[in-house]
């Protein structure tokens, strides 16, 4: 009997050890795993480059995902794409923070089900709040409760921009001081609604400003371009559209299917905006905007935002997402195009956040006039966001 408790008791002792080892190593070791970078930093560009980056009033950037990783955003990594020290180096305006809170497992570009969720373990690995181990809305919760976290702990030197007069603040107030920077609420996948309207209004009073309906899978909105279905909105879908655009919550499609697309343009009243896309006119996936709807983009006022990632430009290089940035100029003109990079987002980036300076360097080695390169690296978005944003 007393040989049983002791095996008993050492086998509890070597679990306790696992999971403890797991909790430790396991979110870093996939943080690093994920979110890689093809060329390494520091970068060095041209001294003109320099020169004009460096002359840029506000630099933006409309899509990142760092809040999944439960890393210190306070602190310089040596890994991942983005943080505050990283954005302050870079002297950058705004980074949106976009929150996933459900990956299918074997993700792929034009299958996918909801059936899986690849982000549980890691999140209870994290030791994240209880509350968000098992509901969407909660996980959506805790990652604006982390952003906000960053920005009381900052010592002023990060802030969350929620309405218009708050970035005018930021902007009168950055022209003082270049040591501070911003960042801004987005959801990807209105799963994270929990299938409920109300929650609309609790993740606009949580921060949220902008959310795109769908991710990788379809759900109660309608269809992603990834998913099974490649349906439009459904009537609960068109319920959140109203419900968004009544309290100025900016509806991004990325990942829609072109269905969804055509749906969110038939009833939108307000301006929309792609987070994070490639174009088919330069790269032709199921994840990328047809020129219809770029078109449709811009007229409705709204932000195309270029990402920096093989998927979406078809190959790993900054001319990559110039040329799809060059693209959407000649096509729609220089005022609707933005950066959207997808920092962080499980995927391996062009460049991390201080790379920054080699787009503007291609911008200006393919003849994007000195203006319109302005508009792309941030007077976009910053108008766009002046324009949009709650008062
Ligand atoms: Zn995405």
């Amino acid at each position: 009997m007393k040989r049983l408790k002791k095996i008993s008791f050492s086998i509890l002792v070597i679990i306790t050890l696992i999971v403890l080892a797991a909790i430790i190593i396991l979110p870093e070791k996939l943080d690093k795993k994920f979110n890689t970078v093809t060329l390494q930093a520091p970068y060095t560009v041209s001294t003109e480059a320099q020169q004009l980056y460096n002359s840029l009033d506000f630099v933006a950037d409309m899509h990142c995902d760092a809040l999944l990783w439960k890393r210190d955003l306070l602190k310089r990594n040596d890994f991942g794409s983005v943080d505050i020290p990283r954005m302050l180096e870079i002297n950058m305006g705004l980074q949106v923070f976009t929150i996933v809170t459900k990956a299918p497992k074997n993700m792929n570009f034009d299958n996918n089900t909801g059936d899986t969720d690849q982000i549980t373990i890691p999140y209870i690995l994290q030791l994240r709040p209880i509350s968000s181990w098992f509901n969407l809305t909660e996980r959506a919760l805790s990652q604006c409760k982390a952003l906000h976290q960053f920005e009381e702990e900052s010592k002023g030197k990060f802030r969350v921009i929620e309405t218009s007069s708050d970035l005018q603040q930021f902007l009168s107030d950055k022209q003082k001081n270049k040591k501070i920077t911003s960042g801004f609420l987005g959801i990807e996948g209105m799963h994270a609604l929990s299938g409920k309207l109300e929650n609309v209004d609790k993740l606009y009073d949580a921060g949220v400003r902008m959310m795109a309906p769908v991710h990788f899978f379809d759900n109660k909105l309608g269809g992603s371009a990834h998913g099974v279905s490649k349906e439009g909105l459904t009537d609960f879908g068109r319920q959140v559209i109203k419900k968004m655009q009544e309290k100025n919550m900016i509806v991004d499609v990325a990942h829609s299917s072109p269905k969804l697309l055509d749906d969110i343009f038939e009833i939108s009243t307000k301006p929309i905006v792609s987070s994070h896309t490639g174009v088919q006119g330069t790269c032709e996936t199921v994840r990328n905007l047809s020129d219809k709807h770029l078109k449709k983009i811009a007229a409705s006022g709204g932000l195309i935002s270029i990402a920096m990632f093989k998927p979406a430009t078809c190959d790993s290089t900054v001319a990559s997402s110039v040329k799809a940035i060059k693209y959407c100029i000649d096509l729609v003109g220089a005022d609707y195009v933005a950066l959207g990079s997808d920092f962080d987002g499980a995927i391996e980036i062009h460049t991390d956040v201080t790379g920054l300076p080699l787009y503007v360097e291609e911008m200006l080695k393919i003849g994007i006039s000195v203006e319109d390169i302005k508009k792309v690296m941030g007077e976009n978005v910053k108008r766009f966001m002046l324009k949009n944003l709650p008062k």
